[in-house]
């Protein structure tokens, strides 16, 4: 759908010149790109304003919802995951389908998963004659440690190749990016809470290396493309966020299922030594560090991604 094809833009449009020419009266100077800037702000921000109040709503908190209103930054984002007209776009959170236009217009596939019911009804009728589009209405996790099935199917039974492109819903975030790889996703690229982006990156013995950062790195190149201050999102949250992009790059093959699960299990009691940690799948803990040349003191926080591997492998040997 193009964004002059929708039939509440003129009015919208108009709308928001009224309130530029009024925001600029005290502003004689600011330079025209910022002029620019904010007009596509305010345009944005209002779209989704009149799209929420036409349908009674206002942005729910408990699902994350904080609209992205910067017109340049959705184009940014989109472009970030660079779709294409054979791609099959997953979008986890459409929201009202602002980043969703940007998807369509580029000619992709999109397949929204959206878990807000008076949402997803918004976008049926948004996006009603338009056949690239479709919904699935509901958690995009079954479970911590499940996709949502029929997620998992239409990512299973899709065109290749497979992206996520989203304003990810926080809450959700670090287990759907795992999951979402482990089912085989060539490339996601999202804005995220700038911690959690910091954590895709994060070097063994950080506070912020975990279990997040040993699989996305063991599955796929990381690039973390910009940071984003709070205004760009409508209601602005607390904190800032920021645009990554995991391409695939994968070094785990049939084994990431089991191997996230021995990692969720080693960095769930991060402060204990491997030797305790390992002591139920192995019977001679202190030998198996030594062949591996592991101190037998270290953390699973102190390990390398291809070290953890490598300890995983040789359990299971
Ligand atoms: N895509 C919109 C945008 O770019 O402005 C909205 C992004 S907003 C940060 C997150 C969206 O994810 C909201 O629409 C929210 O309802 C949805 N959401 C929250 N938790 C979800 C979940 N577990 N599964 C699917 N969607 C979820």
């Amino acid at each position: 759908m193009s964004r002059s094809g929708d039939g509440w833009h003129g009015q919208r449009y108009s709308d928001a010149r009224a309130l530029v020419r009024k925001e600029q009266h005290g502003h004689a100077s600011t330079p025209a790109h910022a002029t620019q800037f904010q007009r596509s702000v305010m345009q944005t921000k209002q779209q989704i304003q009149s799209l929420l109040a036409q349908a009674g709503l206002s942005p729910r908190h408990r699902f994350g919802q904080n609209f992205m209103i910067d017109q340049n930054l959705l184009r940014i984002v989109a472009d970030a995951g660079n779709p294409g007209a054979d791609d099959t776009i997953i979008e986890v959170g459409p929201g009202t389908g602002t980043l969703t236009e940007e998807l369509l217009a580029r000619g992709a596939k999109v397949v929204a998963v959206e878990i807000d019911r008076d949402l997803a009804a918004l976008l049926r009728e948004r996006f009603r004659d338009e056949s690239r589009f479709s919904l699935i209405e509901g958690d995009a996790l079954d479970s911590k440690h499940s996709l949502n099935r029929d997620l998992l199917a239409a990512i299973e039974t899709a065109s290749r190749p497979v992206k996520l492109i989203a304003n990810l819903p926080y809450n959700i975030a670090s287990p759907l990016i795992i999951e979402l790889l482990i089912a085989g996703v060539e490339l996601l690229a999202f804005t995220v809470q700038k911690e959690v982006a910091e954590r895709l990156r994060a070097a063994p013995g950080t506070e912020e290396f975990g279990a997040l950062s040993v699989m996305v790195q063991l599955l796929a190149k990381v690039e973390i493309l910009r940071t984003l201050p709070p205004t760009v999102f409508w209601p602005a949250p607390k904190i800032e966020s920021a645009l990554a992009r995991l391409t695939r790059e994968d070094r785990l093959g049939g084994r990431a299922r089991e191997f996230s699960t021995f990692l969720q299990r080693l960095f769930s009691s991060r402060r204990k030594t491997l030797r305790k940690s390992i002591s139920d799948s192995h019977h001679n803990p202190p030998q198996l560090l030594a062949q591996l040349a592991i101190d037998a003191n270290a953390r699973a926080e102190n390990l390398s991604p291809p070290q953890l591997l490598l300890l995983f492998d040789t359990i299971n040997d």
